[in-house]
């Protein structure tokens, strides 16, 4: 069997190069870590659960008309999608405060904000990814104004979807982080969402508990992380309701 050329290997995904120019094949592993890094640990069975939940995320927005760079599910753990030149920025869309805002600015968590805030972090492991402002994007050229504008509409875009998909299966969207990938057509360039939208990228709390559904779950120890995660794909249909947490046998592809 031909070997596939690795393009590159991150903390939970390894892209390959896909079978035709401009496609990639993403593969979600089931490595978690959290604190950049620090906390380490394989958690069988999430990369099944995310690529489920980042093609349903991201297959939605494709059908209301925000644009991404899914293409097709190929199997449990990888998916087609449009090569792109990943903008070196972290878009983080709050609704509710939580995690670091809530740290930096002593905001209780879950306090509801009075409207969406969104925030940019620039995307460097070193630096442990720093929040940085529109002036540092512009001066330091990591997207030009034009783009910002394209940026925060798509963000808001996918808040306005998420947050509504959610609120229907009783889980509210606290926050969440998207990467955005820049693709050419000739000579146009347009911006679309890329990277993935899970689990692992979100907050999502159930609306009547407040239990946290999310990467939360292994950041702070409070509990297994696939039950949290299955809990979300079984209420959004992505997994039939009587199913079993996902275990080795279901991985064979
Ligand atoms: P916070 O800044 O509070 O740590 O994170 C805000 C939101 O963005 C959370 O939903 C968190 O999961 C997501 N987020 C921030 N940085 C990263 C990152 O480096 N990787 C992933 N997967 N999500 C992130």
């Amino acid at each position: 069997m031909a070997r596939r050329t690795k393009i590159y290997e991150g903390k939970a995904k390894i892209l390959y190069e896909g079978p035709e120019p401009g496609t990639i094949v993403q593969y979600f592993k089931d490595d978690a870590t959290a604190f950049n890094a620090e906390k380490k640990d394989v958690i069988e069975g999430k990369g099944v659960l995310n690529n489920l939940l980042s093609e349903y995320f991201m297959k939605g927005l494709n059908q209301i008309g925000v644009p991404t760079h899914f293409m097709k599910r190929l199997n449990m753990r990888e998916q087609l999608v449009r090569q792109v030149e990943i903008v070196p920025l972290e878009v983080i869309v709050r609704n509710y405060a939580a995690g670091t805002m809530s740290k930096r600015l002593g905001i209780e968590e879950g306090t509801q904000l009075p409207r969406p805030i969104v925030e940019y972090c620039y995307k460097d492991d070193k630096l442990g990814d720093p929040l940085v402002t529109e002036e540092h994007i512009a001066a330091f050229g990591w997207a030009s104004q034009q783009d910002m504008e394209d940026i925060l509409s798509l963000a808001l875009r996918v808040n306005d979807f998420i947050s509504g998909v959610m609120f229907g299966v009783g889980i509210k969207l606290v926050d969440f982080k998207i990467e955005i990938g820049r693709i050419y057509d000739g000579d146009f360039q347009r911006l679309i969402v890329a990277d993935e939208i899970s689990p692992d990228s979100c907050r999502l709390w159930d609306i009547e508990t407040g239990q946290k559904l999310d990467k939360d779950v292994f950041r702070r120890d409070l509990g297994s992380l696939t039950d949290a995660y299955t809990e979300v794909a079984k209420r959004l249909g992505v997994m039939p309701k009587t199913s079993t947490p996902i275990t080795k046998p279901t991985l064979i592809n």
